[in-house]
């Protein structure tokens, strides 16, 4: 079994490893057990430190079920004893997440009853806790928020020492312990007993802030995302960069933000709605146009119209608009590229069905669609070209028929 030593010592990021064994590992990895350890290994939701041992890299730390702390490692680290340094940074933020998860655990525990399910530490990314509870409003989340940053500020003892089973009893955890034997217990000076096997910082004002970001309801329980240290800064620092770029743009300050975008909304739905009459108007006088292009042809007001380019929702909406005028039987059609659109809308007193004129001509353009009497509409592969052909077929077609 390897010794671990960051129990004893979670500030040590420094020390001469000696090597009790080499196992090769796939990939050129190698396996290296040392007699005692300062780095972690990944467990209880804790990521493993990394850093150099001698010459190499130490990539991943595990512990093994018999005990021993494994060490991969990109080369051979050279002769033994050999320098051992832990990534400090990456070893700094675990310990101020892992204490910030003790202690917002315990707030949650203390102010509003809810237990901790589990936890996740991560100290390049959001750690979260796994609460009891469906939800909760944000006045809930600020106060737990609030008396949590109070125990970091109050820069309380963390302390880590371990009990036997016959201390277990007389101990308040804020969860009983899952082992027996000796434990480990991290103490929060007087305000919350967890068993913990993770490395911490030895005082809470270390954690420097903790803030939680945001919640996730999973499974009828509630996920609860936060940052504490470092990585709380560079959010801020984010949020910062964001909310400033923001009021540029919007030509006020931070606070004036939601006021700003409240108006420019406003501003935006008016224009919208001005629009909308616009594009209306401009539909009816176009409207008006095509009846008046319109060619009689068996008594019915023939309308052929050819575009580029135009959507068939907009081809649609004109073809509803023709349909409400007496007598006209309309054929809109818009190339796009090799795409072409059609459009036949007719009018109820012609007694023509847009439906059977649309499959008529589709067969010309090996297309498909459908519709009703009044308005139907597909599309097919076809040149711009092809629309001239298609309302002499109209043509044709209507003076068989009617
Ligand atoms: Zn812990």
């Amino acid at each position: 079994m390897t010794e671990p030593r960051y129990f004893d010592d979670s500030l040590r990021l420094e020390f001469q490893a000696e090597i009790e064994e080499i196992i090769p590992l796939p990939e050129g990895k190698l396996g290296v057990i040392l007699p005692f350890t300062y780095f972690y290994p990944t467990s209880g939701g804790q990521e493993h430190d990394t850093g150099t041992l001698g010459l190499a890299y130490v990539l991943d730390v595990y512990k093994q079920d018999d005990g021993r702390i494994v060490h991969v490692l990109d080369r051979q680290p050279g002769p033994a004893p050999c320098p051992a340094r832990i990534d400090q940074a990456r070893r700094l933020s675990n310990m101020q997440h892992h204490t910030a998860q003790h202690i917002l655990s315990g707030a949650f525990d203390h102010l509003l009853g809810l237990g901790t399910l589990s936890a996740n530490i991560n100290g390049d990314s959001p750690s979260s806790i796994y609460l009891d509870s469906g939800s909760l409003e944000p006045e809930a989340l600020q106060q737990v928020e609030d008396f949590a940053n109070g125990i970091v500020f109050e820069n309380r003892l963390v302390k880590s020492y371990f009990i036997t089973d016959s201390e277990i009893e007389k101990t308040p955890f804020r969860r009983p312990p899952k082992v027996s034997g000796s434990i480990r217990l991290i103490e929060v000076d007087g305000f919350d007993y967890s068993a913990c096997g993770g490395t911490h910082c030895p005082q809470t004002g270390m954690i420097g802030l903790l803030k939680i970001i945001r919640t996730e309801r999973v499974n009828q329980k509630l996920r609860i995302y936060f940052v504490a240290g470092g990585q709380a800064l560079t959010l801020l620092q984010a949020y910062q960069k964001t909310v400033h770029l923001a009021a540029d743009l919007l030509e006020t300050g931070w606070e004036g933000i939601p006021e700003a975008i409240r108006l420019q909304k406003e501003k935006l739905r008016e224009q919208h709605l001005e629009l909308a009459g616009l594009r209306e108007e401009k539909r009816n006088l176009e409207v008006d146009g095509l009846v008046a292009a319109s060619e009689q042809v068996v008594g019915k007001r023939l309308v052929t119209a050819g575009y580029q380019s135009r959507t068939p929702a907009d081809l649609r909406l004109l073809g509803s608009k023709l349909a409400e005028v007496s007598g006209v039987v309309a054929v809109l059609g818009s190339a796009d590229a090799a795409k072409l659109s059609l459009v036949i809308a007719c009018a109820a007193d012609t007694g023509v069905v847009a439906r059977e004129l649309l499959a008529h001509l589709l067969s010309f353009v090996d297309g498909k669609g459908g519709g009703d009497a009044g308005l139907a509409q597909g599309g097919g592969t076809a040149d711009s070209l092809i629309f001239s052909k298609l309302a002499e077929e109209a043509r044709t077609w209507l003076a068989s028929k009617h």
